[in-house]
């Protein structure tokens, strides 16, 4: 390539930009195609020796289609299937991160506590916390839940507990924000938001 053409001018002219002709263009400037096309083709090492099979993405109700492929029963690469009507062979940035969700080791696996007022995270038992959530969520609905309101003037029936919201976190995947969901809006809940958007 010419020291003189720009980038810019190297992608107007070989189309990479838009991802046209480009392997032609590269031709015409006299450059070997060849390692754009090495760069561009599947890579044969990544799937060597793995079972792969076909999965959809957990995290939200688009339901992209993924391949997952493992070796020796581990998971080594996951990516958007082709075949999916949905997705094309795509995924969204956390699509495409959902490898990190079985293989990460900053992945935090036990509970942790903050107490009020307190600034350290303390670890405790599953047992423990969840016992805490429960008392705590039947406490504030006993407190907070209202069959009626008066709104302009009238009595209405509202069944709310506006003492509790609830925000999801991103790794929760389909299901378990279904649950999740059914569970508050049966107490009550309202203030109730998910990445999800079931
Ligand atoms: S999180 Fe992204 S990749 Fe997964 S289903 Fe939704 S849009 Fe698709």
């Amino acid at each position: 390539m010419s020291s003189t053409l720009t980038r810019r001018q190297f992608l107007q002219r070989t189309g990479l930009a838009t991802g046209g002709a480009a392997l032609g263009s590269l031709v015409a400037l006299g450059l070997d195609p060849e390692p754009v096309r090495a760069a561009t083709v599947p890579l044969d090492w990544k799937l060597a020796e793995t079972k792969t099979v076909p999965s959809v993405c957990p995290y939200c109700a688009v339901g992209c289609g993924t391949l997952l492929s493992s070796r020796n029963g581990k998971l080594v690469n996951v990516e958007g299937n082709p075949d999916s009507p949905i997705n094309h062979g795509t995924l969204c940035p956390k699509g495409a991160s959902s490898f990190q969700l079985t293989v990460n080791p900053e992945r935090q696996k036990t509970c942790l506590y903050r107490r009020p007022g307190g600034t350290a995270w303390e670890p405790i038992e599953l047992e423990k916390a969840m016992d805490m959530i429960a008392d705590r969520v039947k406490k504030t609905r006993d407190q907070t839940f209202k069959q009626t309101a008066e709104i302009n003037g009238r009595t209405v029936t509202v069944n709310n507990c506006l003492g509790i919201a609830s925000l999801g976190g991103a790794t929760l995947e389909n299901e378990w924000n279904y649950a999740h969901l059914k569970l508050w809006r049966g107490l009550g809940g309202v203030f109730l938001e998910n990445q999800a958007r079931i």
